[in-house]
């Protein structure tokens, strides 16, 4: 079998790869919606696919892995790996978990990433109706996720929140970061209280706190909640779109407290794991299957944690429903170091009238069954979904 084509298009929200073969089949590659500029990135590498047989996902891989970096740069590399698996997959008629060694276990669980209201404010109140919101929500997590502090508008809607500068940017972490006020700490703990008392010890409650703190606050920060019993505090230092790892700070953070520290979903590859890994520098890492370099990539950074010691929650809000059956296929061949995926959807709504192959509902009491079809086990519709291809992308599936 051989690539002959390499397509992208934007479909709703979602990027997507083709990768087109002479067999006959297509390998789909996901791309997050935050990324609607990816085309060229993927086009860009067209040149050295053409010709590659898929199966032999890393030996194609080696044309291409140079060719990416933190995030957003690992997307279109990530994407066409994950494409390379699902024809690998197609190809051996097994779904792509039996290739990267197997399930270990039959379902998967998710957090909500993707399924949140928006919020009123930035109150106590606010945030405890969003977690009820949360609580109350018909997947059943058994973990869900809150943003606050610099990784929401936070920063800007409450007086006096820290002492830096407030720019404009809506990018975090680049935009506000510096030291805490003792009011804006103060408010983020109120905040966290108010959603632990809805929330109780029945959901664990993850937070998304910036990028942009400094150490101090962040080691404050994490023995405050240490009585709470945070699942994790998510890319306190550096993270999100921040284009370095900061391991060596990042170990002061969480040698000071017993709240498990988490980054990683903007790194590409597992080399750049390493020193955060063998360095013991946080509890958890986050890579996220659409910028890191693929789902073996991930599989490799998630035994390598777990000989280590360190836990795994992979990112991945922004994937559609592509994406999801990615994280699917891959985490569930992960060791027990595996906590749970971001829970990505599809947008907007009709993307789950153009997927065929998932369950309905996607998530049963917190968890996803593994399903067993060829590939990530899921197709775009051509039929159903040519109607929304923009003009640009017309040729997509002919
Ligand atoms: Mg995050």
């Amino acid at each position: 079998m051989k690539i002959i084509d390499v397509r992208c298009a934007t479909i709703g929200q979602h990027p997507v790869v083709r990768l087109v073969t002479d067999a006959g089949i297509s390998g789909w590659g996901p791309v997050e919606s935050y990324k609607p500029y990816i085309k060229p990135h993927v086009l860009a590498l067209r040149d050295a696919l053409i010709g590659a047989d898929p199966t032999n996902v890393e030996r194609v891989m080696l044309r291409i892995r140079q060719r990416g970096a933190f995030k957003p740069y690992g997307a279109a590399v990530s994407a066409i790996e994950i494409a390379l698996w699902d024809l690998a997959g197609k190809a051996a008629g097994v779904p792509i978990y039996k290739l990267l060694g197997g399930k270990v276990r039959d379902r998967v669980r998710v957090y909500n990433g993707s399924i949140r209201q928006p919020m009123a404010g930035h109150q106590p109140e606010d945030y405890a109706r969003a977690a009820q919101q949360m609580k109350d929500a018909p997947q059943g997590f058994t973990i869900v996720k809150q943003s606050l502090g610099f990784h929401s508008t936070m920063r800007n809607d409450i007086p006096d929140f820290h002492y830096s500068e407030k720019r404009a940017s809506n990018f975090h972490g680049v935009s506000d970061r510096g030291l805490l006020t003792e009011r804006g700490m103060k408010h983020m703990l109120a905040c966290i209280s108010a959603m632990k008392d809805v929330l109780g010890d029945e959901i664990g409650l993850a937070l998304d706190c910036g990028p942009g703190m400094v150490v101090s606050d962040a080691i404050r920060l994490a023995r405050a909640v240490e009585p709470l019993n945070i699942m994790w505090l998510e890319d306190m230092l550096s993270g999100d779109y921040i284009p370095f790892v900061n391991a060596d700070v990042y170990r002061e953070v969480t040698r000071a407290s017993s709240t498990p520290i988490h980054t990683g979903e903007q790194i590409y590859l597992r080399q750049n794991f390493k020193q955060l890994i063998e360095g013991h520098a946080v509890n958890v890492v986050g890579p996220d299957p659409c910028d890191v370099g693929g789902i073996a990539e991930l599989k490799w950074i998630a035994e390598y944690a777990d000989l280590h010691g360190i836990m795994i929650a992979p990112h991945g809000t922004g994937n559609g429903l592509l994406g999801l059956a990615a994280l699917v296929q891959v985490c569930a061949t992960l060791p027990d170091n595996y906590i749970a995926f971001e829970l990505p959807s599809g947008k907007p709504d009709w993307w789950h009238d153009i997927v065929d192959g998932l369950p309905n509902p996607i998530v049963k009491d917190g968890f996803i069954e593994v399903w067993d079809r060829p590939g990530l086990g899921v197709n775009l519709v051509a039929d159903l979904a040519r109607p929304y291809l923009a003009a640009d992308d017309a040729g997509f599936f002919d």
